[in-house]
């Protein structure tokens, strides 16, 4: 991959003026204004394209307190981020999470943050979607691969499905937006992805279709797994009348409008379309590593200079130092010949 800065007339994500903060710019002109937030490597379910099903676990020890997750987060605000999206490993499974997410709810009211959103497996929502509104968020991801409760086990092999569909409703009745985002898998829910939409969309809900990214080593082989979306999209096309549209979200995902059901369809697809030109996004895990693409394997140690000092000089200056370094873009492969992960740290670690 080439790594020539674009122009400095097409910066790309500057949608949002920075009310004179100073703001995150990379050095292909690209702002950086959304900062993904693993608050945990850990998950109470299995999700075979995830990981595998006795998953090493980060010792409790180099986790960040959420104290300092907080500092953290706080400091990219400050330097411009306006939408924070909190995710792990499953984010409402570390304890105490509704204090981070109520203090980090504090920067929607005073106007400095667009957005507190989280993407969930939904498993905890019955119990935390009306906190999560009170903290101000409005929209969340939840992730729902199929409608089939024993294909539900079989792919994520701890979960519950009637769990997580009390989890959808409970959300909807806090009056929360869901977007429903699912996992496109060759062989396994290939067969449901219209019915998926038809489910998403009969509730109001927006659905994204995700493309296994070759992340971390998991217990099979993911060419098995990796189904390109331009083949489910083909398939769509036969069922459906999809309209290109320009909604986005500040994330990856491309949307069409489905005419026939009246709702909206993403795709984010790393593999088969890159998606890097517009990157507006950096990563932070529950271990204070910032990693500038979710591709490649570069990252910045922010625990460090969080620790240093209770002045957040150092911090920043950290921070600046590796946005100047966020790379192009990745250089994701799936093929029988690369059986190796593009990148070692999974999904859970970094933060999908
Ligand atoms: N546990 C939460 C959940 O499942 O929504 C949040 C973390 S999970 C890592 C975030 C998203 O990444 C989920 O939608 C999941 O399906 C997706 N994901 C996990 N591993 C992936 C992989 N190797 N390729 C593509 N998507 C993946
Ligand atoms: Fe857990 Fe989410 Fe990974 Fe599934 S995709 S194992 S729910 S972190």
């Amino acid at each position: 991959m080439t790594t020539e800065p674009i122009s400095a007339n097409a910066v790309i994500g500057a949608d949002h003026p920075n009310d004179g903060r100073p703001g995150l710019v990379d050095p292909f002109g690209r702002h950086v204004s959304y900062l993904r937030v693993s608050v945990t490597d850990r998950c109470d379910f299995r999700c075979v394209y995830c990981m595998s099903e006795n998953m090493t676990f980060l010792p409790k020890r180099d986790l960040l307190t959420l104290e300092e997750l907080n500092r953290l987060c706080s400091a990219f605000v400050g330097r411009g981020v306006r939408k924070l999206r909190i995710t792990g490993g499953e984010p409402l499974v570390r304890k105490n999470i509704l204090w981070l997410m109520k203090s980090l709810g504090c920067h929607l009211e005073t106007g400095a943050l667009d957005e507190l959103t989280l993407t969930t497996n939904g498993s905890q929502l019955p119990k935390y979607a009306a906190d999560l509104a009170a903290c101000g968020v409005k929209r969340i991801n939840i992730s729902l691969d199929t409608l089939n409760a024993g294909r539900f086990k079989e792919i994520t092999r701890w979960g519950e499905f009637s769990t997580v569909m009390d989890g959808i409703t409970a959300a909807e009745k806090a009056g929360i937006a869901v977007k429903i985002n699912a996992v496109a898998l060759k062989g396994v829910n290939e067969d449901e992805i219209e019915d998926l939409v038809r489910f998403a969309h009969g509730r109001g809900a927006d659905l994204t279709l995700i493309e296994t990214m070759p992340l971390g080593d998991i217990d099979g082989d993911r060419t098995d797994q990796y189904l390109p979306l331009s083949i489910v999209r083909a398939r769509l096309m036969d069922r459906f009348t999809l309209e290109d549209i320009p909604y986005r979200t500040g994330g990856p995902a491309r949307y069409v409008h489905v005419k026939e059901t009246g709702g909206r369809l993403g795709f984010i697809t790393p593999m088969t379309h890159n998606f890097c030109e517009s990157c507006n996004r950096v990563r932070l895990t529950c271990t204070g590593t910032l990693y500038m693409c979710l591709g490649q394997d570069d990252a910045a140690d922010l625990r460090v200079p969080l620790r240093a000092s209770s002045d957040d000089a150092p911090l920043l200056a950290a921070i600046d130092q590796a946005i100047a370094r966020k790379p192009k873009g990745h250089d994701f492969i799936i093929d029988r010949r690369t059986k190796k992960p593009a990148v070692s740290r999974h999904m859970s670690v970094t933060g999908g």
